[in-house]
């Protein structure tokens, strides 16, 4: 049996063009003709697609001879049959600027694997070799992954260089993305295990070593989370260090975890500036993403629904149990800052708010539990459009929610020794810990109830089906209370409301959503409408600039809209309304 690796090589050869030149070369060959296919997507964004569609060329050599290779399927092709070792060339076109793409460009290059690695059918158990190739020009790249360096030479000495690296199978070798070009970049150790935070983008005095400090904290905290006695660092079984990879942009937002890196987007005004003392107001949520990320090592990336283990990137998979993945990672990732000592409590309690916020405010959590947004996280979450508000539940701020009501329940009903930390501890044992050394078994759709039975002697069974399966609110008010927090809703503001959600398009405002029952929707108007006038006035094309208009006006008062839909002029009566979209206010009750 043929156990010699399979080769890929990786050029980035045309930078103004964006064209990678890949190559794949797999030894021993299917005799009836060898099936290689790209994943139709990649883990941790539940979305088809259909990353083939970027491949501009491709050919099949064996040996020097040029074979038939035929497509026969949106991802998939077959080559002729060929004895000896078969080669497979595409050259794929990147510039997608995004976490789940490739983009190469003359400032720097970066991919998923997802986007450029073909599988080699019936040899996806093999050790894979990547020949990282440098361009021509510019000639000081270099190399940032958690991949592990191959070759001749010490994996330390040849760091950051190109050449060869290795991966222990196709799944492995699409789980490390690779940064190359000329980034900012700091080290730091967390519980003695290495860390590399690398910048991209054009981010004048940035304050390095405040992001360290900060990153190096959440980290810590996290590690010693889950591994209470040994504080080992989770990727050690696949790496040997972990890589934060931030593209940094004017306006940009979003991560992707992998098992010891994560691919992130950010904003250049949220990241710190050396010399001045106050972070920007964004580097909150700079740092609430990163922690993100980074507890997804644990939890989806070892610790992971049984659907997932392994991937089936051909197609869409379902699971129920989305709300558990992302929500309790939401939970938790602002939770890490806290106990990282990043932000105090006052901040916490805000952050918290402004989640209870989000999930009070959308009229769609009346009509979608968790569950069933988890399971259609393909066709609804992942394709949302105007009406998504009124339709939807996100499983990522209701399922941070419901983490948050599991928590305190747990909490007291057994007097504080048991909360949600014991149950992630038990998932990560039970499911996690061995995930990439052992059977790689992830957690059954129907294992969760029994496992925090397990770890705090708790049947949570009936609240978990109401708020999981059903479309209840989480009792947060009462639970707070128990815990000495007022919860408390008021109007988002004092204004009176069009309830409507809008948009800068050019010139114009255009109504984004329209929330149901509100009082731009009783009153006829629709998403998509671009507002034209109120009461005879001219509204300019910004959300402030509708607000001023709106403020001339009493709730209860009816005014005249004029909206444009398609082409036609229409005209509405409209009778303002107090805001439908509420803020939530937690504040410590002093005894
Ligand atoms: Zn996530």
């Amino acid at each position: 049996m043929n156990t010699k690796p399979i080769l890929y090589s990786l050029e980035p050869f045309d930078l103004a063009g964006h064209r990678f030149r890949i190559t794949l070369t797999i030894p021993a060959p299917s005799a009836k003709g060898q099936i290689v296919s790209l994943p139709a997507w990649i883990p941790g964004s539940y979305l088809v697609r259909d990353f083939a569609r970027q491949i501009e060329t491709i050919e099949a050599r064996c040996g020097a001879k040029k074979i038939a290779l035929t497509k026969i399927g949106n991802h998939s092709w077959r080559a002729a049959p060929c004895t000896g070792a078969l080669t497979i060339t595409t050259t794929v076109y990147a510039y997608d600027l995004s976490v789940r793409g490739a983009h190469l460009d003359q400032t720097h290059g970066f991919f998923n694997g997802t986007s450029v690695f073909l599988r080699a059918h019936g040899h996806e158990h093999l050790a894979c070799e990547l020949n990282l190739l440098p361009p021509v020009r510019p000639t000081r790249w270099s190399v940032f992954t958690s991949l592990i360096e191959a070759g001749r030479g010490s994996a330390k000495t040849r760091r950051h260089g190109f050449g060869k690296y290795r991966a222990e199978n196709y799944d492995a070798l699409i789980d490390h993305p690779i940064e190359m070009g000329t980034p900012q970049v700091a080290r730091f150790l967390a519980c003695g295990a290495e860390h590399e935070l690398v910048f991209t983008g054009n981010i004048p005095n940035l304050d390095l070593k405040r992001i360290t400090q900060d990153v190096k904290k959440i980290c810590e905290a996290q590690i010693k989370f889950f591994e209470p006695e040994t504080h080992l660092a989770p990727f050690l079984d696949s790496a040997t260090r972990y890589v934060f990879m931030t593209m940094v942009t004017g306006d940009s937002y979003g991560g992707l975890e992998h098992r010891a890196s994560t691919a992130l987007m950010a904003s250049r005004k949220d990241l710190p500036v050396i010399g001045q003392e106050k972070a920007p107001a964004g580097y909150e949520t700079f740092l609430g993403l990163v922690s993100h990320e980074y507890f997804h090592t644990w939890h989806v990336k070892r610790i992971k629904p049984a659907v997932f283990a392994p991937y089936d990137l051909t197609r869409e998979t379902h699971t129920r149990l989305l709300w558990i993945f992302e929500g309790f990672t939401s939970y938790y990732d602002d939770l890490m800052l806290l106990r990282s000592g990043v932000i105090d409590r006052k901040s916490y309690l805000s952050l918290l708010g402004k989640q209870i916020s989000a999930v009070w405010s959308a009229p769609g959590r009346h009509k979608q539990s968790v569950a069933d947004s988890s399971f259609d996280a393909w066709t609804r979450y992942y394709k949302q459009d105007e009406n998504s508000p009124n339709a939807l539940v996100s499983y990522y701020t209701k399922g941070s929610l419901i983490a948050l009501g599991l928590d305190l329940t747990i909490r007291q009903a057994t007097q504080d020794q048991h909360s949600l930390d014991d149950v992630m501890r038990l998932l990560w044992q039970r499911y996690g810990r061995d995930f990439y050394l052992g059977a790689g078994q992830g957690l059954p759709e129907q294992a969760f109830v029994k496992l925090v039975r397990e770890a705090c002697g708790v049947d949570i069974s009936s609240e978990l089906t109401h708020w999981v399966e059903s479309t209840e609110d989480v009792p947060l008010k009462k639970l707070f209370a128990g815990q000495g927090i007022s919860l408390t809703f008021k109007s988002a503001s004092k204004l009176p409301s069009l309830d409507v959600r809008v948009r800068k398009q050019g010139e114009q405002l255009v109504l984004a959503t329209v929330l149901e029952h509100g009082a731009a929707h009783q009153a006829g108007l629709s998403a998509m409408d671009t507002l034209v006038a109120i009461n005879g006035l001219r509204v300019e094309a910004s959300p402030a600039a509708l607000d001023t208009l709106l403020e001339r006006h009493q709730v209860g008062e009816t005014v005249v809209v004029h909206a444009f839909r398609r082409d036609e002029l229409l005209e509405f009566k409209v009778r303002l309304a107090s805001p439908a979209t509420l803020t939530c206010e937690l504040k410590e009750v002093t005894a």
